[in-house]
Parts: structure tokens; C-alpha cells; sequence
């Protein structure tokens, strides 16, 4: 995993997924991560959560979590259907992102 910002995202120590979870949330790597110390709550929200003034470094290390997150596509499809275009990343995406490629599916679609 790449070192983009202030701190590496690799963890050789992370477990593997827990095969008794319940939800994809279980086993997402942002979760984990604050589990197993590596990041605060405090920390991961700002990683996930950019404001105008954030490092934007930061973005490519909330992207290289998602990189490597075993629910990533849970993540991004549930940030799509609830309609969360205006912040966060979730799945590897930026709220931009997100709404981009929904909109180019809309126009696939509508072009048949
Ligand atoms: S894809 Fe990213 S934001 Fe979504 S659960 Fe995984 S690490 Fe968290």
C-alpha cells in the first residue's frame, strides 16, 4: 500500500475478515483500522470527511484504505443508493466522483 500523507495505511498485524460478522460494515478497513488503534475516530473521520481546508493528501489516503477494503463495492453502491453525492468518500470515491459516474451511467443508459 502507498504512502501518500502522514501516515502509512499498512498493517501487516490487520486479521482477516471474521467470518461471523453481520454486516459489510464489519469487515470494512476504515472500521478496522480505528479497532486495531491504527487511526482515532477522530482521525478517520477527517480522512473520509475532507473540508475545503483539509490536506488533500488526505483524499489519497482515504483512497488507498478503500483500495484495499474487502467491502468496497457494498460501501460505493449503498453510498449511490442513499444518495450521499454531497460528502464523504465511500467507496474509494469522493462525493464528485460519485456523482460523476452516476451521471455518465444515466447517459448510457439513456443512449441504450
Ligand atoms: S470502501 Fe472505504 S469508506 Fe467504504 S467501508 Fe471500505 S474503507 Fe470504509
Amino acid at each position: 500500500m502507498t504512502r501518500t500523507g502522514t501516515r502509512t495505511t499498512s498493517n501487516p498485524a490487520l486479521p482477516s475478515i471474521d467470518p461471523d460478522c453481520t454486516t459489510w460494515r464489519d469487515s470494512a478497513m476504515c472500521r478496522r483500522l480505528v479497532v486495531l488503534k491504527v487511526y482515532s475516530q477522530k482521525e478517520i473521520y477527517e480522512l473520509f470527511f475532507p473540508t475545503r481546508s483539509s490536506d488533500p493528501r488526505l483524499i489519497l489516503d482515504a483512497k488507498a484504505i478503500c483500495s484495499s477494503c474487502p467491502v468496497r463495492a457494498e460501501c460505493l453502491a449503498e453510498a449511490i443508493d442513499f444518495n450521499q453525492y454531497r460528502w464523504g468518500i465511500h467507496g474509494g470515491l469522493t462525493a464528485d466522483a460519485r456523482r460523476l459516474m452516476v451521471s455518465e451511467r444515466r447517459r448510457a443508459y439513456k443512449a441504450g
